[in-house]
């Protein structure tokens, strides 16, 4: 769509974004504003490029939130003057805008429309650590505090109207790891929702167990859907041939391993 092409651009020109993302110094007062800044930047560009007819009303602003740890990256001689970090690992906290409600009349005037795209991911904060559960709970407390004190923010826009913007951020962008984490889950193999193990997931009655309706608050990733379905499909192709869960002796794991390298074969061109 040609509208939402000029919308992307306009957004990625915006270069003094990248000055809100930067963690400032401890102690500066920008590090406090940063939630608020980073939020009256992503209004003011998006209601440029949108063309609503309201004027002038309340907008809240729904964004998801969150953060995600890597690791095994490159590490170089420059030392940190902080010597806790490391180039090895990254910590990414950021943020996507999903929607813009006028809340008078609950209409959507704006909408995401490619939310899991990176186009509309602002970092929030990178931190040189290694991704741990101490790191995981103090970075949800900052950001959290950050948001309580987020005030409604009046933008005004060059045309000379002026929209008072509310924000809803909500901590959804998490993986497996991190939702164990949060939800204070004790063991990655287990469900966050209704705390069931591989093996009770094999039996009927596992289908009623209550769930924890609390942790509904991190929602259903359907990025980690797709991708954890798609990987329960390739491992029953790889088995087909020997109609098995489990690959046991030499012959058995041979004939899944040569149906493995020829399936990777076979879809490597496709996924360049
Ligand atoms: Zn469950």
């Amino acid at each position: 769509m040609a509208g939402n092409e000029a919308g992307h651009g306009a957004i990625v020109r915006n270069r003094d974004l990248i000055d809100v993302w930067i963690e400032a110094p401890r102690g500066n007062r920008k590090q406090k504003l940063i939630c608020k800044e980073l939020v009256q930047k992503t209004a003011e560009s998006i209601l440029e490029i949108i063309n609503f007819e309201e004027r002038d009303c309340r907008i809240k602003v729904i964004c998801k939130w969150g953060f995600d740890g890597s690791s095994g990256h490159s590490q170089y001689k420059q030392k940190f003057s902080d010597l806790e970090n490391t180039d090895e690992f990254l910590f990414l906290v950021a943020m996507t805008p999903l929607r813009f409600i006028d809340i008078e009349t609950n209409k959507v005037l704006w909408k995401n429309e490619s939310p899991s795209s990176t186009l509309y991911c602002w970092p929030i904060k990178f931190l040189f650590k290694k991704e741990n559960a101490d790191l995981v709970r103090n970075t949800e407390k900052e950001i959290i505090t950050k948001i309580e004190n987020l005030i409604p923010i009046e933008i005004k826009t060059k045309e000379g109207h002026s929209y008072i913007i509310e924000v809803d951020m909500m901590l959804t962008m998490l993986d497996g790891s991190v939702g164990n984490v949060l939800s204070e889950t004790n063991s990655t193999m287990k469900c966050i929702i209704c705390g069931a193990t591989p093996k009770d997931m094999n039996t009927l009655a596992g289908i009623n167990r209550p769930p924890n309706v609390d942790n509904y608050r991190f929602g259903l990733s359907t990025l980690h859907c797709w991708i954890r379905f798609f990987e329960c499909l390739l491992h029953i192709g790889y088995r087909l041939p020997i109609k098995s869960w489990q690959v046991r002796g030499p012959e058995n794991k041979a004939i899944v391993e040569a149906n493995k390298n020829e399936s990777k074969q076979s879809s490597e061109p496709s996924c360049l």
